[in-house]
């Protein structure tokens, strides 16, 4: 018997968009395209809620920000369009996934669903943050920033290209998880700056997906 692997995929425009708000039949065979299987999407609500999978499509458009499963069996995910999609995965082949903006980072989703993979039986864990947007574009009101910098550090203040200050959002992602000792691999997309990603900020409706899912290696 092999060991489990993980499979983290990150939509771009050409695969759709995932809005949920759009046609749910559409949606449906975009997620069937995308990645085939029993899908728990949730409706996003810059919240701190994490839901835990038991059975295959269990929390699918359930109000919540963040997903974690045993189970090999099927697809958690969060739609994104500027904000962070994280992936979570454990030692244990626990696996989650969180929708990280700054109002989720500062009240701390992230930590939750930590918490909530160490419940289910995780002791160590990883981290891959996908495209969101970067500290190039990330203009950030000033009396906020403050906040950020007195919670995570100096270095989460950062400046646009057009000189305007700025939240990087992936380093807040990265110094969270650092308070529980979970490394971060960054893949440095900047969403508004890439075409091949959709962006609230350029002013797009539309929005992309990271799935999550455990399966027996081949
Ligand atoms: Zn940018």
């Amino acid at each position: 018997m092999g060991a489990d692997v993980a499979h983290v995929r990150c939509s771009t425009t050409a695969d759709g968009d995932f809005h949920i708000d759009g046609s749910r039949l559409t949606l449906g065979h975009r997620r069937q395209a995308f990645a085939p299987g029993a899908w728990t999407q949730l409706d996003e609500v810059h919240g701190t809620r994490v839901v835990t999978v038991t059975e295959p499509g269990e929390h699918d458009f359930d109000e919540a920000d963040a997903a974690v499963t045993r189970r090999r069996d099927v697809v958690l995910s969060v739609w994104v369009g500027d904000c962070a999609p994280v992936a979570l995965l454990g030692d244990d082949g626990t696996v989650g996934v969180a929708h990280v903006g700054w109002r989720g980072a500062i009240d701390g989703v992230l930590q939750h669903t930590v918490q909530a993979m160490r419940e289910l039986g995780t002791t160590s864990l990883c981290a891959v943050v996908g495209p969101c947007i970067g500290p190039c574009c990330n203009e950030f009101g000033a009396d906020l920033l403050r906040t950020f910098r007195d919670r995570f550090g100096p270095h989460v203040a950062s400046t646009t290209t057009w000189g305007a200050p700025s939240l990087d959002l992936p380093a807040v992602v990265v110094a969270a998880l650092a308070e529980w000792h979970v490394p971060v691999t960054l893949l440095w997309v900047c969403t508004r700056c890439d075409p091949r990603f959709f962006s609230h900020r350029r002013g797009e409706l539309g929005r992309q997906v990271m799935t999550v899912q455990r399966m027996a290696a081949a």
